[in-house]
């Protein structure tokens, strides 16, 4: 689905991304691993658009999809979930989720919020539809909360939540289990697992927790110093000797 081709990119002299030759495959849950450092956010970055990169091509099927802004790649159905800002906490777990697809798509955000004579239908479909996506992921209670009051884990949820809003095809999620309990975590494997088998989304997480790749991926990529140093089963990729010893070098 996504192919990426001796991607480089630079910070000064520094190549946080060297390299990087691989592919994501249509329908997997592949998981992205490496130490800190490894170059694994990234590489997100720049094939979601956030960043340019230095060399190298990113295509998704046959289409070069390389540095175009987020907002293109938002309409090709690629999204890579992003914390919620600070400024958005004031705002309820609904709300966040309801102004999801103006957001994404590059629309000025308060006009499409705010903006007088919005149809009351519209805002209607967005309210019904963020109820249902609070329903799939299991945070229904949480709909009237305000989006800074709730727990990391459930911040997690929110962000998976927020791609349920639109079309994604493809969802680069960046570190879900970052301290988040592992009641919370397996309610966030859980639902990924669902919207990837129920909904034919394909995912590439960026996770260190083994436990939880073993749970939910399939194929395991691990980077190490802009390269891809590994590919294949968790089993093959956690034994690797190379893997192992980038591990080790840490
Ligand atoms: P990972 O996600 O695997 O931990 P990152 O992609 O976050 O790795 O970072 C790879 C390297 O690139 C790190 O050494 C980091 O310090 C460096 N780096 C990342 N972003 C920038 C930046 N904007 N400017 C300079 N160096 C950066």
């Amino acid at each position: 689905m996504i192919r990426v081709e001796n991607l480089h990119r630079h910070f000064g002299g520094f190549r946080a991304v060297d390299g990087a030759t691989l592919e994501i495959r249509k329908g997997a849950i592949t998981g992205l691993i490496g130490p800190n450092g490894a170059g694994k956010t990234t590489l997100f970055n720049v094939i979601a658009g956030r960043l340019p990169p230095t060399s190298g091509h990113v295509y998704m099927g046959d289409e070069e999809i390389t540095g175009l802004p987020p907002h293109v790649l938002f309409h090709k159905g690629v999204l890579r979930t992003f914390q919620i800002a600070h400024e958005f906490g004031s705002m309820t777990v609904r709300e966040n989720l309801m102004m999801v697809p103006a957001a994404q798509s590059g629309e000025n955000l308060w006009d499409a919020l705010f903006r007088r004579g919005k149809v009351a239908s519209e805002e209607e479909r967005l309210r019904a539809k963020a109820d249902e996506v609070l329903e799939f992921l299991t945070i229904s209670h949480l709909a009237d909360q305000k989006a800074a009051m709730i727990s990391g884990g459930q911040k997690k949820l929110l962000e998976l939540g927020r791609t349920m809003m639109v079309d994604a095809k493809i969802v680069f999620l960046d570190e879900v289990g970052a301290g988040v309990n592992r009641t919370l975590l397996n309610t966030i494997g859980d639902a990924i697992v669902r919207l990837n088998r129920e909904r034919g989304y394909t995912f590439c997480v960026i996770e260190h927790d083994m436990d939880f790749i073993g749970r939910i991926c399939g194929p395991v990529i691990c980077m190490a110093e802009g390269k891809v140093l590994a590919e294949g089963t968790v089993d093959e990729v956690k034994n690797d000797e190379r893997v192992i010893e980038a591990y080790l070098g840490t």
